[in-house]
């Protein structure tokens, strides 16, 4: 099953370069908590993400649930049902009510001229997606936040080191979450980090990281979500080659919209100027007036040994966890898309050979 096609594949640095770097463990024997990999990575992702502030965790989801919880928000959130399950859990596992709100059909992004409308006495917070690495509205979408005293946390996990309007996006809102999965545009192995706008706010996720552990005593109920050194290590080796990687992406995600653009029945994500993007996914969108369904060019895709995902299906509100919010048919464009849509192969590694091979199977 040698040529099989996945969605990605991990990007790895060479064995070598990765051996010199974690040779430095075995001879300190410092092998987790915030040792000097860790700060060394740390310093280098503050200054590839553009911010001043950057914390580490063991993955994404925690630098979202803890951030949530250091906010020490009640009541309701604000938030899209088109993303991975982690959004809304960490919403859902801070005690806190995820409120659906609908997608726009451009980009697939939280829709901005929705959310006021979902506004109650309750609300607390916005926690939108930069979904496949389209910037939300985030200039809207603070001008809300600012009208009614609400927290924005952006769920920047597809974001790794874009940028709008020339600004980082680790500098919108009050907090902004990455995750360095292996699958991930950018990895640790397993990994994450936030930047905050506030410091305080860091200073109290570091404590419940560590198990609430602060300056003096445990004031908070913490959890155990530090990044080891060898998770570091790989960062600080992968982070040299983000560079060339992405370019790699841009070329073959330039190419897929080349070969699919001006299809019949064939919607892709619209890009934009503003935005210096990291191709991190290549989602088409299948709709009704295309020859085949969504199902049946998995099939296709499948027989020759190419394996499409669908993310995201199904919406988050419509999980067996979720179902009891009674959110279902209050997104149709999210339910549209989800429906719909799939996610191409797309790594640095593939080949335009294979870019054609796929198009072509899918136009078939
Ligand atoms: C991957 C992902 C996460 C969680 O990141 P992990 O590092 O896997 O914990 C959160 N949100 C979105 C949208 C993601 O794709």
């Amino acid at each position: 099953m040698d040529n099989k096609i996945l969605v990605t594949q991990s990007s790895m640095p060479d064995y070598q370069e990765y051996v010199d770097e974690i040779k430095k463990m075995w001879d300190s024997k410092w092998l987790t908590n915030m040792g000097p990999i860790h700060n060394e990575f740390e310093a280098k992702l503050k200054e590839y993400l553009c911010t001043d502030s950057i914390d580490l965790f063991t993955n994404g989801h925690m630098a979202l649930e803890i951030s949530l919880q250091a906010l020490d928000l009640k009541g309701e959130v604000i938030t899209t049902p088109f993303t991975f399950a982690s959004t809304t859990h960490a919403i859902a596992k801070n005690g806190l009510k995820p409120v659906f709100c609908d997608i726009k059909y451009s980009d697939f992004t939280i829709d901005e001229a929705k959310i006021e409308a979902l506004i109650t006495e309750n609300t607390c917070a916005i926690v939108p997606v930069h979904v496949y690495g389209n910037v939300c509205n985030v200039e809207a979408i603070q001008k809300i936040a600012d009208k009614y005293n609400l927290k924005v946390i952006y769920d920047a996990a597809h974001a790794f080191g874009e940028k709008y309007k020339g600004v980082g996006v680790a500098n919108f809102g009050d907090v902004s979450c990455f995750s360095f999965h292996a699958t991930k545009v950018f990895n640790s192995i397993e990994g994450g980090a936030a930047s905050y706008r506030c410091e305080d706010i860091g200073t109290k996720v570091r404590a419940i990281r560590n198990f609430g552990i602060g300056q003096s005593m445990v004031a908070h109920v913490g959890t155990n979500a530090k990044m080891n050194e060898f998770c570091a290590a790989m960062g600080v080796c992968n982070l040299r080659h983000v560079d060339s990687e992405i370019q790699k992406r841009k070329l073959l995600v330039e190419q897929y919209v080349a070969q699919l653009s001006g299809v019949e029945g064939i919607k892709l994500s619209e890009y934009t100027a503003d935005t210096a993007y990291n191709y991190s996914y290549m989602p088409v969108v299948f709709e009704d007036s295309f020859h085949k369904s969504c199902t049946q060019v998995i099939e296709d895709l499948a027989q020759n040994n190419i394996f499409a995902r669908r993310y995201f299906y199904p919406l988050t509100s419509e999980f067996e966890c979720y179902k009891q919010l009674n959110a279902i048919n209050s997104t149709p464009v999210a339910s549209y898309v989800a429906h719909r849509v799939l996610c191409l192969p797309l790594y640095a590694d593939l080949s335009s050979q294979d870019v054609t091979k796929i198009t072509d199977i899918i136009k078939r």
